[in-house]
């Protein structure tokens, strides 16, 4: 269970947030030469790499504000949380 410190409210347990997905995942720059099979891969295929990771996290049983978390993918230490991207 993650121990999420938000902003405005201090620290809450996860189940008041929804996760949003990963916060810096590049769109390709150019569309065009980007491949169907990459294309699928980056709207379907989320970073899992084993070490820090940019979340965003939607505070929706709290304030409402979207934050963005680093984490630790073994640890599952936040080390990071901030408003926004
Ligand atoms: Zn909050």
């Amino acid at each position: 269970m993650l121990l999420i410190d938000c902003p405005f409210c201090g620290p809450r347990n996860e189940s008041e947030f929804s996760f949003g997905g990963p916060a810096l995942t590049p769109r390709p720059s150019d569309p065009a030469a980007v491949s169907d099979a990459d294309w699928v891969d980056w709207l379907t295929v989320p970073p899992n790499p084993m070490g820090l990771v940019e979340e965003r996290w939607w505070h929706a049983r709290g304030c409402g504000s979207w934050l963005t978390i680093c984490r630790h993918t073994v640890t599952h230490e936040i080390t990071e949380v901030r408003l926004g991207r």
